[in-house]
């Protein structure tokens, strides 16, 4: 059995079967619709698994996120089982079975053989860097209509699929996809890997033990190769095998690794966390779109201020976003931080809630820091000019994307939010209303209150703008007309702001530490 400093779990041959009266996953907390691809597959003589995270998940007592099922049965066989499915994937195939608004994925065994050392990379290996899922080939979004309409409300946001697998979308990180043999490059990176096999190959491909029972539909057991029971009940992430070839195969592992920590409060064991910080540079090699969907899923999927703790303790924020982790580095338990941390602890927030959220508002969070420092490097004087702002922001999302993709629409928002911070500091009379109605307005207001929050802008701006939400379309014409006969706003400190011709404050931008 594995033991928090045991050496690397190697898959058994065979599985060690934990029966259904030993474990605690029970059928009621599985979805109808993936016992229904299970019983099928079944039916028509094929094995059918429920396999990684919902497992892992069922087993704390968590919900599953998603429902992934594994069989012997090829996509073509498992597409003649179901009216409801399709199969996608260019070149390896995975099949998608839809039930409304519920897709259960299918994944044939797979086989990974072990890398052998030499082997070339790909004629291609920028072939993998494919358009993001709703943009067009420039970057640009498929239609104006998939921007923010509510600011950090984003109808048509997706939270990201499972890595790699795309759900419903064509994810071209995926090195699954590649339909001829496992190739590696010289660091040992994965590039293509992909010939069908047996579920004890199968389990070699998985990445850590938590992530790779398989729950069999047959007799409701838990089918076990790494002693990954023993690691989710004692809260352990260990990888599977030697942990430098596991993280040199795929860097995003690593990533993955603080994903987990953060998600589930899990451990990392000693000698799958030792190798984190000698091989955390190989994540400069990852095409930078798949860095992208990965910070989603760190920052964006209810523990985001985890992630950055854990992005942080591992060294990591440094590979995805140096920037934001440099300026932490030198302004520590700086006012940025803060407002960071409140701003993730909010987005954690909403996602638990249910409600929808936005890598534009995400962006403009995690790049703050970068922001404010640039425009901190000028003269005072040009702190508060609008064209300061907007190229502090080209500077540092320019500085950001030489890591990762950030996508054009999200971001043009985080421009659109930044440059709305003057004119929310310093409404100008009925100017004030057409500022209501700004596409971008409800994620520069939200910004407002967060940096308010923190001194970082003046609270009685931020509470204006609340009222002025708040009030009747007669009283909002007041409170404006009011703005362009005051020095200061109703409520507000008249002291800040000498006579009609405002001072602006040294932090409109929102810089300071
Ligand atoms: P989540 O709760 O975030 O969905 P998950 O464990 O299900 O966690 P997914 O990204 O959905 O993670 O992937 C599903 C399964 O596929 C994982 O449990 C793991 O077995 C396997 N897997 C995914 N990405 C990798 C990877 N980069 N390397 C190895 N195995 C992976
Ligand atoms: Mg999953």
């Amino acid at each position: 059995m594995n033991s928090p400093d045991a050496s690397p779990a190697t898959p058994a041959a065979v599985p060690r079967i934990i029966p259904r009266a030993e474990h605690t996953i029970s059928r009621s907390h599985i979805s109808p619709n993936a016992l229904r691809v299970l019983y099928r597959l079944k039916d028509a003589g094929y094995q059918g698994f429920l396999v990684g995270g919902c497992v892992r998940d069922l087993l704390l007592g968590l919900e599953p996120k998603d429902f992934d099922v594994a069989t012997d049965a090829l996509p073509e066989e498992v597409r003649k089982l179901f009216r409801n499915c399709r199969l996608v994937g260019r070149r390896f195939r995975l099949a998608h079975v839809f039930f409304g608004r519920e897709i259960i994925e299918v994944a044939t065994f797979r086989a990974a053989t072990a890398p052998s050392p030499g082997e070339e990379p790909p004629e291609d290996p920028d072939a993998e860097d494919d358009e993001l899922p709703g943009l067009d080939d420039e970057g640009q979004p498929d239609s104006p209509e998939d921007d923010e309409p509510n600011g950090n409300i984003d109808p048509d946001y997706v939270p990201p699929a499972p890595a790699g697998r795309g759900r419903g979308r064509r994810d071209r990180y995926d090195p699954e996809e590649d339909e001829t043999h496992r190739a590696v490059d010289p660091s040992g990176r994965i590039l293509r890997d992909n010939v069908y096999g047996t579920i004890d190959q199968d389990v070699w491909r998985r990445d850590f033990t938590a992530n790779s029972l398989y729950y069999n539909i047959a007799d409701f057991s838990i089918w076990d190769y790494v002693d990954g029971v023993a690691d989710v009940r004692a809260h352990t992430l260990r990888l599977i095998g030697d942990p430098e070839t596991r993280f040199r195969e795929d860097p995003v592992r690593m990533l993955r690794a603080a994903r987990f920590e953060a998600k589930l409060g899990f451990t990392i064991e000693p000698a799958t966390a030792a190798q984190i910080g000698p091989l955390r540079q190989l994540l400069a090699g990852v095409p930078p779109a798949r860095l992208f969907d990965e910070t989603l899923k760190l920052f964006l999927t209810g523990h985001g201020e985890r992630s950055f703790d854990a992005l942080r303790r591992r060294g990591l924020l440094a590979m995805l976003l140096p920037t934001v982790d440099a300026y932490f580095t030198g302004h520590p338990g700086s006012l940025v931080e803060k407002l960071l941390r409140q701003g993730l602890v909010n987005t954690d927030g909403r996602v638990q809630a249910d409600k929808p959220v936005t890598p534009t508002f995400l962006f403009a969070l995690l790049l703050y820091g970068p922001i404010a420092g640039i425009i901190e490097a000028l003269p005072p004087e040009r702190w508060h000019e609008t064209s300061t702002i907007i190229d502090a922001c080209d500077k540092a999302i320019r500085q950001a994307q030489a890591h990762i993709t950030i996508p054009k629409r999200f971001s043009l928002g985080v421009h659109e939010m930044f440059a709305l911070q003057p004119r929310l500091e310093h409404p100008r009379g009925r100017r004030a209303l057409r500022t209501l109605e700004h596409p971008r307005f409800r994620a520069g207001y939200d910004l407002l209150l967060l940096r308010a929050q923190f001194g970082l802008a003046p609270a009685e701006m931020a509470q204006w703008w609340t009222r002025l939400q708040e009030v009747s379309p007669e009283e909002r014409g007041r409170m404006a007309d009011a703005l362009s006969t005051q020095s200061a706003p109703p409520g507000g400190s008249g002291s800040r702001r000498g006579g009609r011709r405002r001072r602006r404050r040294p932090r409109a931008a929102g810089p300071a530490a």
